[in-house]
């Protein structure tokens, strides 16, 4: 495995807790690692009581990119996103085949054999909701080894920070998928952008904010604005 000089502990990432929510006084949203034993507004005992949403875990917007064939996946080019990714930080983009394997490209040219630096990841993967996914994930990886078999075109020697990156890899892919739907916004790398990673990462930067808080305090009450 290759593993980034700098960064040698975050591939040891840490595991994710689990982030619980419930309600007990109305309007309370109680957020805690541990579910706890009362009422954090009201001091109420929660064993025996009627909770107005009983205890469920928020979904982590993370994904292990492994587990999301026929995807695009994003993750912060340095570290990972719950320790150390801030919202200027530049994201680094992956498509996975069938199989979860993630190609990227980047200073060292196309490469198909980091996906275990991909275990916390956003992924955009309802590209294929309407369709056969047998034959949907053929074509994906029938287009992707086409893209991918450009060797010239993703060499190292050509790879440009801001010309020439992981996205111009991802958009080309996109655009050689020729799939009506996705094809206006894969050919502008700002429109790509807003129409499907700005809504991934807004959503992830909530968990993530939320998830840091916790990290240094027992439980966060959030009232209900309505
Ligand atoms: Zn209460």
């Amino acid at each position: 495995m290759l593993q980034i000089p700098n960064y040698p502990l975050l591939f040891q990432m840490a595991d994710e807790k689990a982030i619980f929510c419930l309600e007990h006084c109305k309007g309370q949203k109680i957020f805690s690692f541990r579910i706890p034993s009362s009422c954090t507004h009201c001091g109420t005992g929660l064993n025996d009581c009627i909770l107005r949403i009983p205890p469920f875990r928020l979904p982590s917007p993370f994904r292990d990119a492994q587990k999301c064939p026929c995807s695009i996946v994003l993750k912060p080019t340095k570290g990972d996103f719950l320790t150390d990714y801030k919202n200027s930080d530049n994201l680094h983009i992956g498509v996975t085949n069938s199989a979860g394997v993630v190609y990227e490209y980047d200073m060292n040219g196309l490469s198909f054999h980091k996906t275990s630096n991909w275990k916390r990841c956003l992924a955009i993967k309802d590209f294929n909701k309407d369709k056969d996914f047998g034959s949907w994930s053929q074509y994906w990886d029938f287009t992707l080894d086409v893209v991918s078999g450009h060797q010239e075109q993703w060499a190292r020697t050509r790879y440009d920070e801001d010309r020439h990156n992981c996205y111009s890899f991802v958009l080309a892919f996109l655009k050689a998928l020729q799939v009506p739907e996705l094809s206006s916004f894969a050919r502008d790398r700002r429109m790509f952008c807003e129409k499907y990673i700005l809504p991934k990462t807004a959503s992830a930067a909530k968990y993530i904010t939320l998830y840091r808080k916790l990290m240094s305090e027992p439980h966060l009450v959030l009232t209900n604005k309505n």
